[in-house]
């Protein structure tokens, strides 16, 4: 007898295949049959809805998830059974004592001197979904180097490459730089292929938040591609797309750059979610990272000076204009009012010009300020989403506590579907499938999921293609999806209508195994 049978579903496997009707048997955690006429005792009639496998969040920053919310709610509710955390130059280990650990993404109680005492650490730990992590490039340095805007020593450098070795041999799935971010932006070049070439040594993957994401966008796309193609090292291109409205468009060229690399021998991917805000700090938004050479309490002086607010100014209008109308307040803890109101009526109702309101908020807030920023526009948004090479992402944690966030917090997997399959057929059925399932799976070498097959995990969506619908917005981040009948994870139930079961089927997964 079987665990569990999903009977007279339309199966798409996850590969691109056209769908087709049959049932699909699950016993032990694994996919243990598909074919038509299975019976069981326990059964699910999937009759009219699609079974898919469960979708991978190729990029996130549910780190806190595997010592402070191991449910995972927010990925189960939304489809997702594994993510790959530890983006953006940011995990949770290595941490120096005493150091934010998961600087921008929050905190965690846990510190761990290194990635292998981490994985130990949460090796047994159950959780909602599978989680696996890269090792942050900021993470590694901060231990290493702290704040320090130069070079590595030689000495340094060799600490580094012991943390990052330690990492690979844990389960880390590769490297991840935050090339905006502090100190990851600190590293030249040099340094990003010295680590990269031991990644490749390990047959692991860099991903990247590249250098900029706006003016200087395809220079970025340059320097990480310059990395592969010295190292030959796979590569991830982080929630790819151009920001400000001068750069719009300009995805255009830099997918034509990936599909260069990739007719040369290179393998090179991005990731996209499905939205025309980001969502990051106020602090890398406003300060530029050259003025940003410093910890937290370093920031607090920096926007308390009003010499330095003057340049600050001068030189963010000089690069982006005088505009901060694009930016919502998403989570600022020190001043919860100001959640989910736009900056320009923040600073009205404050009697303020609003780079004085940033300043100060900044200030009081000790840098702890998340926003979100309308600066994409949809052509680019669906034209990343199309290429043949993008995953979707959430780019997202999970929630802390009530904090407005961004709406991709529940919403990026089943919007992917409304919106770009449903609405815009912009991808078909299948294919969207495929970018949320085997290819993030083939890319991270989860060699037994993504896809429906016997004797893989029986990590499963069952969904409705006529009404997945995303309900979160940007008013709203917390609205659950709908038309997501059923997500499970390794053979059990972890959420039904989107509503997570409190099963704990999943854990922490090592990379390169
Ligand atoms: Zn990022």
């Amino acid at each position: 007898m079987y665990d569990l049978v999903i009977k007279n579903g339309t199966i798409i496997d996850g590969t691109g295949s056209p769908g087709y009707v049959a049932d699909v048997a699950v016993s032990g955690g694994k996919i243990v049959r598909i074919s038509k006429g299975i019976d069981g005792e326990r059964v699910i009639d999937a009759k009219g809805l699609i079974v898919s496998p469960g979708f991978i969040d190729s990029h996130s920053h549910a780190d806190d998830a595997m010592f402070e919310y191991p449910d995972m709610i927010e990925k189960t509710e939304q489809g997702i059974t594994t993510s790959i955390a530890g983006q953006c130059g940011i995990s949770l280990a290595p941490a120096a004592e005493g150091m934010n650990i998961v600087n921008g993404f929050g905190n965690s109680r846990d510190i761990f001197s290194s990635f292998g005492e981490m994985a130990r650490a949460v090796r047994s730990l159950p959780m909602g979904a599978n989680i696996m992590s890269f090792v942050g490039h900021g993470s590694i340095r901060k231990a290493v180097i702290g704040y320090d805007n130069r070079k590595p020593t030689e000495d340094e450098m060799s600490a580094m490459k012991a943390l990052l070795c330690d990492a690979m041999e844990n389960g880390a799935v590769g490297l991840s730089f935050g090339l905006v971010y502090t100190p990851s932006c600190y590293a030249d070049i040099n340094e990003l292929i010295e680590l990269a070439r031991v990644v490749k040594s390990y047959n692991g993957v860099i991903s990247a938040h590249i250098r900029s994401e706006a003016f200087a966008l395809v220079e970025a796309v340059e320097e990480l591609l310059e990395v592969v193609k010295t190292v030959g090292v796979k590569a991830v291109l982080s929630h790819h797309k151009a920001m400000y409205k001068s750069n719009w468009g300009k995805v255009g060229r830099t997918l034509k750059m990936i599909d260069e690399a990739v007719n040369e021998g290179y393998d090179v991917y991005c990731d996209v979610y499905p939205y025309t805000a980001s969502h990051t700090t106020l602090v890398s938004t406003v300060i530029p990272p050259e003025m940003r050479a410093m910890d937290s309490s370093g920031i607090i002086g920096l926007v308390s000076d009003r010499a330095m607010r003057r340049r600050i100014k001068e030189k963010y209008t000089e690069i982006y204009g005088p505009d901060l109308g694009y930016i919502q307040i998403a989570h600022c803890p020190g001043y919860p009012a100001y959640d989910g109101l736009m900056l320009d009526e923040i600073a009205k109702q404050r009697g303020q010009d609003p780079f004085d309101a940033v300043f100060d908020i900044i200030r009081d807030s000790q840098g702890d300020v998340y926003i979100c920023k309308f600066v994409m526009c949809e052509e680019d948004v669906e034209a990343v989403i199309k290429h043949d090479r993008a995953m979707i992402c959430t780019d997202s944690s999970v929630v802390k506590d009530e904090a407005v966030y961004h709406p991709r917090l529940r919403g990026s997997f089943p919007r992917a579907f409304r919106r770009y399959v449903r609405e815009r057929k912009a991808v078909s059925l299948e294919e969207m499938v495929r970018k949320c399932t085997s290819m993030p799976a083939s890319v991270y070498g989860l060699s037994s999921k993504g896809v429906l097959k016997e004797g893989y995990d029986a990590d499963i969506c069952i969904f409705d293609a006529d009404r997945i619908t995303d309900k979160a917005d940007y008013s709203d981040c917390r609205q659950r999806c709908e038309g997501l009948e059923y997500v499970i994870v390794g053979g059990g139930i972890a959420a039904q209508n989107a509503v997570y079961t409190g099963s704990k089927n999943g854990g922490f997964i090592k990379g390169h195994q």
